[in-house]
């Protein structure tokens, strides 16, 4: 299990989860805002749309926890951290189960997707782009982050969520251990790709989100 819990702050507890927040998620909420806030006329709206992202980020993580428990798991924590959340997550060893707690996350973002479009449609009809630009300007970033997010945890590397989605499904087909083998050695193929692209892009945040990819693997027991 991963070491982020320690230097983590207890928020809430709810339905029996308790989320935690890392310390460092304040260090780079702030370097981030302040870089956002050329997009709006306030720093304010900047601010709004990381607690966004994060919210975002909550809901897909309680969709993994919530289900994990509905099919007789266990799973009592979220910790947020700078590059997004992990639920703590025990699902029943069965590849139905472990799928439906998988799935879950990702689905949250598939249900937010019509509303936030719809939002956005609404929003520009109404004339907000003249009379609310910054109102407009967070509904768009909120739905753009909202499809980033579904296709980034949906990427077919595992321990992503895609990765463990489609281990889940091997599973089925190959056996508990075999398909766990499958799942690794394609995930690792990915983190190779992913790395290189990082370094052929000189992107930081490519390089930082491979790092979850490598923490705890394989048989991860939480979900990102
Ligand atoms: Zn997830």
């Amino acid at each position: 299990m991963p070491s982020i819990r320690q230097g983590s702050i207890h928020l809430f507890r709810f339905a029996g989860v308790d989320l935690f927040l890392h310390w460092s998620w304040f260090v780079v909420a702030l370097f981030e805002i302040e870089r956002w806030k050329s997009r709006y006329t306030s720093i304010a709206w900047s601010a709004l749309e990381y607690l966004a992202l994060f919210s975002i980020v909550l809901m897909h993580e309680f969709g993994h926890a919530l289900a994990c428990r509905q099919v007789g798991g266990t799973a009592d924590q979220i910790v947020l951290w700078p590059l997004g959340g992990v639920a703590y997550v025990n699902p029943p060893q069965r590849p139905g189960a472990t799928l439906w707690s998988i799935a879950a996350g990702p689905l949250v973002n598939v249900a937010l997707l019509p509303l936030l479009i719809a939002a956005v449609a609404m929003s520009r009809s109404m004339g907000w782009v003249h009379t609310m630009p910054d109102a407009y300007l967070l509904l768009r970033a909120v739905m753009w982050i909202n499809v980033s997010l579904l296709a980034f945890n949906l990427l077919p590397i595992y321990p992503l969520d895609g990765g463990q989605i489609l281990r889940s499904l091997l599973w089925f087909v190959l056996g508990r251990a075999r398909s766990l083998m499958v799942a690794t050695v394609l995930g690792l193929l990915g983190i190779v790709g992913f790395i290189g692209i990082a370094l052929w892009a000189r992107s930081f945040w490519f390089a930082a989100l491979s790092a979850p990819m490598l923490t705890n693997f394989p048989g991860t027991p939480w979900l990102p």
